[in-house]
């Protein structure tokens, strides 16, 4: 061995991790620790040291039924006896087919044509290159913009980053190679609250202004979720597909952390009662098993872009409709309707207002909310991730807030007990001064 192998060698796997391994967001000069997992079934995570925890974020809001679930595993177990990926290029089969039209079947009206891919970031750059392949090829090349909204979060791919907010994406670090976009202020009517027409004023005007540039409207539909976890007004999300329609602007909707249920409708966009022309999703598809995202877009965008000078859409992934992935994804959303998801999520929301609206009351809350299976508590001050994360995993639970916000988004098989401990861990740590900054 080498000295560099017999040092690295005698490193434990923790420490091993600490100083070679890139982990989200965490610095690798001073790193945040990283808990080591061994195994999980149903809503725990099981630790190396032992210790048992309740999921309270669904492996960042991908897992639906729980961890280790026998019928995704059968999926996976027998696609992969017949073959686990082939090129999508010139050759299709079965569980990508039954897939989309799963998908196609499911989603609002109109989303007919369905591109797969490999994560959320690819699903939302892949919808922004058909938005600017559409306008090229019915001849407005100069519709090459987009227009969001602040507070919105896309992913982490350059497309996706140029429309996440401005502040906490970080804009000016990519200031050299990120599309110029246009920004709208977030949505300020909330979710339950009066509809107020004003709050499309500003948006209504950076349409009139700068529609014959504008390529596409793109927003998370009615939750803001990583940039801010902002529930806000259904008519808003209408009101932006008129908008749309008025100004020849496409509607892209990232439904990546809503779709599949997740706020009390399969897609959130029903809460608006619209169809837009471009959908993206990912996280929820395989149940958190495997990554893959979708797509979807309607028939009239698919046709003009491959009418145009191109003759196609210019995007292939190398795992384009992986059929692992494929046949996890069709398993999944059967056992939504098996579980009958609509009264699993009404459970949740229905223990997540009874337990976790009260918490709005404490001094250190500035606000609370609650959408389906979405609770979220906004603090005054922000917490120390750090010894926050330790007291929960203490606690036996894993929650893992960010800037002001505790949230728990947990799996659907959650019961009634086991949201118990999640809400009484965040109520726990509100008390504890050391927690915050
Ligand atoms: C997580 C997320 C993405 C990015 O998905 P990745 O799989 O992490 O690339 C995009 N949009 C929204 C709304 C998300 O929540």
């Amino acid at each position: 061995m080498s000295k560099k192998q017999t040092e690295e060698s005698q490193l434990t796997l923790l420490e091993f991790d600490k100083k070679h391994v890139w982990h989200p967001y965490t610095s690798m000069s001073s790193p945040l620790p990283s808990y080591h997992v061994e195994s999980a079934n149903g809503v725990y995570l099981k630790l190396a040291d032992g210790e048992k925890l309740i999921d309270g974020m669904s492996s960042w809001w991908s897992v639906l039924h729980g961890y280790n679930h026998p019928k995704l595993n059968a999926a996976l177990i027998e696609q992969s006896t017949k073959m686990s990926h082939v090129m999508f290029g010139g050759l299709t089969h079965n569980s990508a087919i039954e897939l989309c039209k799963k998908l196609v079947q499911l989603t609002p009206a109109g989303l007919d044509r369905v591109f797969l891919s490999d994560s959320g970031s690819v699903a939302v750059e892949v919808a922004i290159k058909m938005a600017l392949q559409f306008q090229q090829a019915q001849g407005k090349a100069d519709k090459a913009k987009l227009l969001t909204v602040r507070n919105g979060y896309h992913g982490d791919t350059f497309a996706a980053m140029s429309v996440c907010d401005p502040v906490t994406g970080m804009h000016q670090i990519f200031d050299k190679v990120l599309m110029k976009n246009i920004f709208a202020p977030a949505p300020s009517c909330m979710f339950g609250e009066t509809w107020q027409e004003n709050d499309i004023e500003k948006l209504a005007e950076l349409f009139e202004q700068h529609h014959s540039e504008i390529a596409a409207f793109i927003i998370e539909p009615i939750v803001q979720g990583t940039g801010g976890m902002r529930f806000y007004h259904p008519q808003y999300l209408k009101a932006c597909r008129k908008l749309c329609d008025q100004y020849d602007v496409l509607l892209i909707v990232d439904e990546i952390a809503t779709g599949f249920g997740r706020t009390g409708k399969l897609f959130a966009c029903e809460w608006a009662d619209i169809s837009p022309d471009i959908m993206c999703l990912g996280k929820t598809l395989t149940g958190g098993y495997i990554t893959l995202a979708a797509t979807l877009c309607s028939s009239i965008v698919a046709e003009t872009i491959s009418n145009g000078d191109a003759g196609c859409f210019m995007h292939g992934p190398t795992f384009m409709g992986n059929a692992l992935a494929c046949a996890v994804a069709n398993a999944s959303i059967d056992l939504l309707f098996e579980n009958n998801w609509q009264q699993q999520v009404a459970n949740i929301e229905q223990e997540l207002i009874t337990l976790l609206l009260p918490l709005k009351s404490h001094a250190r809350v500035k606000e609370a909310r609650v959408l389906g299976s979405i609770g979220a508590i906004e603090c005054i001050s922000p917490v120390n991730v750090a010894t926050i994360q330790k007291r929960f995993v203490e606690l036996g639970v894993w929650i893992r807030p960010f800037g002001k916000l505790i949230y728990i988004i947990p799996p659907l098989i959650i019961n009634k007990a086991q949201m118990k401990t999640l809400v009484g861990a965040m109520a726990t740590v509100l008390a504890e001064d050391n927690c915050f900054i």
